[in-house]
């Protein structure tokens, strides 16, 4: 087809030129014949004196030179056809050569935008659009007659701690760590082109002819092993935390929105496992989709300062005086109402939020601190750590830096914790806890008795305070193992030279048997629900509890 092109635009072009050329040449015959009829009528004059036409017949038959003058006409005419000829060919030649160099550049660069266009500048993997076509493809290959049903897997991975790799090494740092990560991902696939990168620190891989199932999971465990070496930039080892999720077609969807959809939510469930990776399970759904959409919108929250802080006094038992606050997240959501923090937090630990979380509860909570001890109030504030947060070398400096910034004192503050928090990697956390030890913040284990009790990281834990679960305090009037626990606790938080809180002080006679056992202080509804900064401040005036005004 193009050389058929090429041929009759090769042919336009010389028949063009040609008869520009055939121009040229009439011109110079016509010149050629006047210069012969001039010439005939000189010598026909210089011979005979006048112009008769015997004299000019006469110097054409007898004068040689003007038989080689006659000649010239047919010469010109014939050399110039000949050589314009030649020309037009080889200008023609030309054209189409250029032409043709041009045609196949705008192919080249045609190709070129394409590429650039379906495939990530950083890595050259493809993006996400052709991914989504490369499995959409396959799906149709796949139902064909003859290979119907056979299975393919997606497998959607995310690296979890990219964010802080970002955070602590900054851009070109991350970028490497990406390249890398493509580099290793592309060196275990059966085919390099199945594997594309779909966002920031998200990679897709297609996996076609998987037999069983079992297989994708199998390579899943590949994927992991391939990333267990640290990464190398800058001389550093990094290493990386990759999530797996995995779905099948067509048990799972039969769309490649589907299919990505529901390995998206396979991703957020292997966030959780301990295997790194999961296969979607219908029943994943069940709360998944509020769950994604709420840990959108509690990021939206916490930048738009959505949250709300509310505070619950934490009363002696003996001196029936305040001696300080527990600081409970409060989120309103403009659709699902109240959510509970037992609800969001969990989630925002899966989902790095907790970090922004903290830090804003962290600023809130030092800010009214501030504010209570500037009134003259000196009110003690309890904040909630998570197990993210003491996992997280940053908090000391997070911490010191907000305190400078509102001004409060380290002894104003108690942080708690929780043992499941600090046993999931002891070393770290211990390091984390006694800096922040050393800088004069205090620490009180929280939720005690449902954890792991370990008491030999309980002694290694530079506390001040226990506080007794809840679900013992409850029920301690009514059941005879709780009150024991509760009894038991008191006295080993006494001998650890610790003091002791109950949580869910419900009631008179929960305060007065706490009173009996000898516990410290007592925080429930008895006292007060938590409310917010200002409501803290009118129940004060109005409430039989007095603040505590002495220091410890
Ligand atoms: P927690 O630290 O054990 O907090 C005590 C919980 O007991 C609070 O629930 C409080 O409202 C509730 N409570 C207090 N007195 C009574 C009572 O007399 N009876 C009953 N039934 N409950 C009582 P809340 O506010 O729903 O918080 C639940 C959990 O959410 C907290 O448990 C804590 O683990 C977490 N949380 C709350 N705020 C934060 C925060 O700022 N950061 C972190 N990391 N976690 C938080
Ligand atoms: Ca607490
Ligand atoms: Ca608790």
């Amino acid at each position: 087809m193009v050389l058929t092109i090429v041929q009759s635009l090769f042919a336009d072009n010389v028949r063009l030129l040609k008869s520009e050329a055939s121009k040229t040449a009439y011109q110079g015959v016509a010149i050629a014949i006047g210069t012969v009829i001039i010439a005939t009528c000189l010598v026909c004059y210089v011979d005979t004196g006048t112009l008769t036409t015997e004299g000019l017949w006469a110097a054409q038959k007898h004068n040689v030179a003007l038989w080689i003058l006659n000649c010239m006409p047919f010469a010109f005419g014939f050399w110039g056809q000949y050589a314009n000829s030649l020309m037009a060919y080889q200008a023609g030649a030309m054209i189409v050569d250029q032409t043709h160099d041009l045609r196949s550049k705008a192919d080249d660069l045609e190709k070129q935008t394409a590429y650039v266009s379906t495939h990530d500048r950083l890595t050259d993997l493809p993006t996400r659009a052709l991914f989504y076509d490369r499995v959409e493809r396959a799906i149709i290959a796949s139902t064909k007659p003859g290979y119907q049903y056979i299975s393919l897997s997606i497998l959607l991975i995310e690296i979890e701690n990219f964010k802080d790799i970002y955070d602590a090494l900054g851009r070109n740092s991350s970028d490497l760590i990406l390249k890398q990560i493509s580099t290793r991902l592309q060196g275990v696939m059966p085919r390099r082109d199945d594997v594309a990168k779909i966002d920031g620190n998200i990679f897709g891989v297609l996996l076609t002819n998987i037999t069983d199932t079992e297989k994708a999971e199998k390579f899943a465990q590949q994927i992991h092993q391939t990333m267990e070496s640290p990464f190398m930039v800058e001389g550093l080892p990094v290493a990386i935390h990759p999530n797996i999720g995995i779905v099948h077609f067509p048990e799972h969807g039969e769309d490649v929105d589907t299919l990505v959809q529901r390995a998206g939510v396979a991703l957020h469930v292997a966030q959780r496992s301990n295997k790194g990776y999961a296969t979607y399970d219908p029943s994943h759904d069940k709360h998944s989709p509020l769950r994604l959409t709420l840990i959108s919108e509690l990021r939206i929250a916490v930048e738009s300062d959505e949250l709300d802080l509310f505070y619950q006094p934490k009363v002696s038992i003996k001196t029936a005086e305040i001696c300080g606050v527990e600081a409970l997240l409060r989120w309103n959501h403009p659709v699902h109402g109240y959510v509970p923090p037992d609800e969001f937090v969990p989630l925002a630990e899966r989902n790095r939020i907790i970090k922004l979380l903290t830090q804003w509860v962290l600023k809130r909570a030092f800010t009214d601190c501030a504010k209570w001890h500037q009134q003259g109030l000196p009110i003690k504030v309890s904040v909630n750590l998570s197990a993210k947060d003491l996992h997280d070398p940053e908090l000391p400096d997070l911490i010191s830096g907000v305190a400078v910034a509102t001004g409060i004192q380290p002894e104003w503050i108690m942080l708690e914790i929780t043992e499941s928090s600090v046993m999931t990697d002891p070393e770290s956390a211990l390091g984390i806890i006694e800096r922040l030890h050393k800088m004069g913040y205090r620490f009180s284990i929280d939720d005690f008795g449902t954890g792991y009790s370990s008491l030999a990281y309980l002694k290694r834990l530079p506390l001040t305070e226990i506080k007794i679960d809840k679900g013992f305090v409850l029920d301690i009037l009514t059941s005879e193992n709780d009150a024991a626990i509760v009894k038991a606790t008191i006295n080993l938080g006494h001998n650890l030279g610790l003091s002791v809180t109950a949580e869910g002080v419900e009631n008179k006679e929960i305060m007065s048997i706490l009173m009996e056992y000898g516990c410290d202080i007592a925080q429930g509804y008895f006292l007060s629900r938590p409310i917010s900064f200002q409501d803290f401040n009118q129940w004060l005036s109005s409430s039989q509890w007095k603040i505590k005004t002495q220091p410890e």
